[in-house]
Order: structure tokens, then C-alpha cells, then sequence
């Protein structure tokens, strides 16, 4: 519409925060039928660029699996607007609360309000899903947006930014360029929130900066998802579930299962089944559609690292190739590897490892399990396999993070009704459908004084008024 597309310095940044700012106080709040059209034009903006997303992503991350593309961000965007715009008219009606006793006939009302201009912040590994999926939320309670995508997607983030621009009006919803400096400039400016989409260390620093505006804050970070396979699971189903959450968008995924806890009998029959699925599923042909690249060198090369420390601590390493074979370095494509034997003094156990590098790890019985768990940060999610009720409940019930899939990885992120979100180091606040919508409204209560209601014969002069039951 009206925006420019060419780079946005830090000039930009500021005019068009302050355009957006002084909209959002002088103007009435988005109407219902302004936000399903934002909603619409959304859906459009996605349904007409699908290719060239898909092709964008692909070039920033050397290959990027399209039909990963298509199911992790396409459809699952446009599932998000389907159900977003089926009940934001519900959403955004004010809600009734009780009043209590002493307070009738008066009445409580929560009403939704606009926040006004919410920043968002996103990483490079799900570049559409992180950047429009908090868009949905943010347009749907009323807001401004803008977006400042990683600097690790640049073809991605210049086809969002003609995208957007093509569709909204400046003051509606732009997106940042990705030039060094801008993530610090935006991260200080004074939104009425901020959503962090990234690693912990970074969500830190925008915690900070944010906090300097007294800007409320949702931080999705990151961490090692813990993966339980219980003494109940049956292996020969387990395997496959656990090697295609570990595989997909190569591991790169922030709730990808980072280590599995097994039985210490199991892990090498559990290791073995992995590595067959892994087999089956993506070859051991690196040229292989279906796998991805990592997205940069230095990703590649902190990978081998992890790998090589824990080899040099005397890990064992099942992998189809080394990750210095060039048939698979020259295109980025990290060996699927399983480490035996990982132990808390190695890297690989201490970092998340966002890759395909899965440590299979042997405990004694369910409270070793937990402790394991529970001596380290709060995990974002946590996945359990079996069939025994009770210790499943067990391990619901001693351990935090931010979600949990029963028998499955990943599949709790996909529920429209529930949040997403993380907890302690793994992150703050959540979003999603209507969490999403209350994420980014101010939910304001008022109360509404009815003319018969008695306060007066409460002020003072007390005398024997107020007496103590
Ligand atoms: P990152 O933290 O390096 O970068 C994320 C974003 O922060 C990028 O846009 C980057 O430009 C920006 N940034 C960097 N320094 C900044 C600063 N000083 N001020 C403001 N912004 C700054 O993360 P990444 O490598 O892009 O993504 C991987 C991480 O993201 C992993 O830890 C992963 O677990 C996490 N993640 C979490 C979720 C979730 O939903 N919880 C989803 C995807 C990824």
C-alpha cells in the first residue's frame, strides 16, 4: 500500500513507531469488520506468496524441506486465521464476571481493549509460522504491528516486507529490515508489548530493554525438551515418533525433542530402532528433498563441535556419514546422530542442541528420571511414551514445562485452544487462539455502580456502622 520498501535504518524504525503510536491513541479501537479484513488480507497475503515463500525459506537455509514448509507454516497459519476469525466476535465482547453479593445489583464486566503497537521479534527456524502467527493474535485484539524477522533469513524477510506492505498500510503492520543494529533499536522501543520469538541468552537482553520501557514482555524461548520413554513404551512405536520430531526442519525445531531419558536396558535396542526409523524416513542419501540444511556455517560447525566433544569424552556416535564428509558438509546437511553414553560434563548435554543430534540416556527408574529433569532449567516441552498411567502422572505432576505431547512430540504446539508457551528459562506468557487475543488486549475490568446499591450508608461519620462479625 503505502510503505516503503527499501532498507529500514533506524530513522524508519523510529518514524514509523511513532506513526503507529500516535494512531493507536487518537483513533477508535478496530471495528470487527476491520480485523476479519486484516485477517483476510493475511490469509491472502499467504495464499498468493505460497511458492515464494516456500522458495525464499528454501534459499535461506541452503534447502528447506517444501512440504515442511507447507505443513509447519503455510497450513498451519492459515488454520490459525480459519479459527481466529471464527471467534474473535466472541473474543472481543466484553465478558461478564460475577459480582459478589455485597456489590449487587451492580455489575463486572471484562472488556478486551487494543494494547496499540505490539513489536514482534522472530528467529529464522520457522521464519513464517513465528512472525504471522503472533500477527494473528496482535490483529485480532485491535493492535498495530511490527515485525523485526532474523538476519539469518534475508530472502524471507525482504519477500515478508513486500508482502506486507502490498497488503496493509503503514499503520497497520509493517516489517523491519534486518541491517546490524536494527534488533537492538527495536528492542528499545517503547511498544505497549513486545514478543520475543529466539534464545534464551537473547530473550535476556530484550527482557532487559524492555523492561527500561516497563513494556510487558512474551518471551518464547528455548532449551532442552526432555523425552521420556517409559519402561510401558512399546519401542517398535516410539522410534519412529521420536526420529521424525528429531528430524524435522533438520532439528532446528524449538520443541524438538533434545535428549530422550530411557529404561538403562533400552537405550540400545530403543538407539537401534531410531536409527532404522531415521533410515527409513530421510536415507542416508544427503541429496535426499525431504531433509534440510542447516541454516549457516556456523551452525553446521557448532553441531560438529558438540558432536566431537562428546565423541572426544568417549560418547559413542551412531551416524550414516561424519559431518566432514563433503557429500554432506558441501550442502549443509548435518548426519542424523544419536549419542550413546552423553554425560552431564559435555556440551551436547548442557546446550540445547537445536540439530540433528539426538543423546539417548539410560536411568535407573522413574525418580532418576525426574530428578534429571528437575535439576535442570524448565524444559519449553516435555514428551512421554507408555502406557502406565501412573507413572505417566507421576512425571505430569513432579515436572514443569511449558507443554507436554503423551505419546507423541511436537503435535501439542498444533491445539488451537490450548497456549503455547514456555516457562522459566524456556519463556514467559503464551499466545495461540484466544491466549493469543488476551496475550496482546488489555482485558480491563469495570465494574458498573447500579443506582441502588447502599455504599453511601458506609461513609463516614462510621460510628457503629461497620461492625465485625
Ligand atoms: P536468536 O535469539 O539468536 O535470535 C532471535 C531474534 O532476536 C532474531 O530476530 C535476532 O535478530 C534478534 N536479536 C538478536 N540479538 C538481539 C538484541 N540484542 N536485541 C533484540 N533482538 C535481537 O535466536 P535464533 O537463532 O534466531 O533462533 C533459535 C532459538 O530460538 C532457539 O533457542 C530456539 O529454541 C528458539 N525458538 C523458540 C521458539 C518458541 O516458540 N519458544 C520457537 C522457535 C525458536
Amino acid at each position: 500500500m503505502d510503505q516503503p520498501l527499501t532498507g529500514f535504518g533506524a530513522n524508519a524504525l523510529h518514524d514509523s513507531f511513532h506513526r503507529m503510536f500516535d494512531r493507536s491513541r487518537d483513533e477508535a479501537p478496530a471495528t470487527l469488520e476491520l480485523r476479519l479484513d486484516r485477517l483476510a488480507r493475511l490469509r491472502s497475503l499467504l495464499t498468493d506468496n505460497e511458492k515464494r515463500f516456500e522458495q525464499a525459506i528454501s534459499s535461506d537455509f541452503g534447502h528447506r524441506c517444501a512440504v515442511e514448509t507447507l505443513i509447519a507454516e503455510t497450513l498451519s497459519l492459515l488454520g490459525d486465521i480459519k479459527h481466529t476469525a471464527k471467534h474473535v466476535k466472541r473474543w472481543m465482547t466484553p465478558r461478564k464476571v460475577k459480582t459478589e453479593l455485597q456489590f449487587w445489583p451492580g455489575q463486572n464486566r471484562l472488556i478486551p481493549q487494543p494494547l496499540g503497537v505490539v513489536g514482534i521479534i522472530a528467529p529464522w527456524n520457522y521464519p513464517l509460522q513465528l512472525t504471522i502467527a503472533p500477527a494473528i493474535g496482535a490483529l485480532a485484539a485491535g493492535n498495530r504491528v511490527m515485525i523485526k524477522p532474523s538476519e539469518l533469513s534475508p530472502a524471507f524477510s525482504a519477500l515478508l516486507q513486500e508482502t506486507v506492505a502490498a497488503k496493509f498500510d503503514a499503520d497497520e503492520m509493517v516489517v523491519t529490515g534486518i541491517e546490524d543494529g536494527i534488533a537492538e533499536a527495536f528492542a528499545r522501543l517503547p511498544f505497549d508489548h513486545l514478543m520475543f520469538t529466539g534464545s534464551t541468552r537473547v530473550g535476556r537482553i530484550v527482557a532487559e530493554a524492555a523492561g527500561r520501557n516497563l513494556t510487558p514482555v512474551t518471551l518464547e524461548l528455548g532449551g532442552k525438551s526432555p523425552t521420556i520413554v517409559d519402561r510401558s513404551a512399546d519401542l517398535d512405536e516410539v522410534a519412529p515418533r521420536i526420529a521424525y520430531a528429531k528430524l524435522m526442519n533438520a532439528g532446528q525445531t524449538c520443541i524438538a525433542p533434545d535428549y530422550v531419558l530411557a529404561p538403562r536396558d533400552q537405550v540400545e535396542p530403543l538407539a537401534e530402532k531410531i536409527r532404522a526409523a531415521m533410515a527409513r524416513m530421510f536415507g542416508s542419501d544427503p541429496a535426499n528433498a525431504d531433509y534440510t540444511s542447516i541454516v549457516a556455517d556456523r551452525h553446521y560447525a557448532r553441531l560438529k563441535g558438540l558432536v566431537d566433544d562428546a565423541a572426544a569424552q568417549g560418547a559413542t556416535l551412531l551416524q550414516p556419514a561424519s559431518a566432514d564428509d563433503a557429500a554432506w558438509s558441501s550442502r549443509r546437511k548435518f548426519p542424523p546422530t544419536l549419542v550413546l553414553g552423553a554425560t552431564s560434563d559435555m556440551k551436547i548435554m548442557q546446550e540445547e542442541i537445536f540439530g540433528p543430534l539426538l543423546p539417548i540416556l539410560g536411568t535407573d527408574d522413574a525418580a532418576e528420571t525426574i530428578r534429571f529433569i528437575n535439576g535442570r532449567d524448565r524444559p519449553l516441552a516435555l514428551y512421554w511414551f507408555g502406557t502406565d498411567e501412573a507413572a505417566r502422572d507421576e512425571v505430569l505432576a513432579r515436572t514443569v514445562s511449558g507443554g507436554v505431547t503423551i505419546n507423541d512430540c511436537l503435535v501439542h504446539f498444533a491445539q488451537q485452544n490450548q497456549p503455547m508457551g514456555g516457562v522459566g528459562a524456556s519463556g514467559t506468557g503464551a499466545y495461540h487462539g484466544e491466549w493469543g487475543f488476551n496475550t496482546f488486549s488489555q482485558l480491563k475490568p469495570v465494574f458498573y455502580r447500579s443506582p441502588y446499591n447502599r455504599f453511601a450508608d458506609l461513609y463516614p461519620p462510621y460510628g457503629g456502622k461497620i461492625a465485625r462479625l
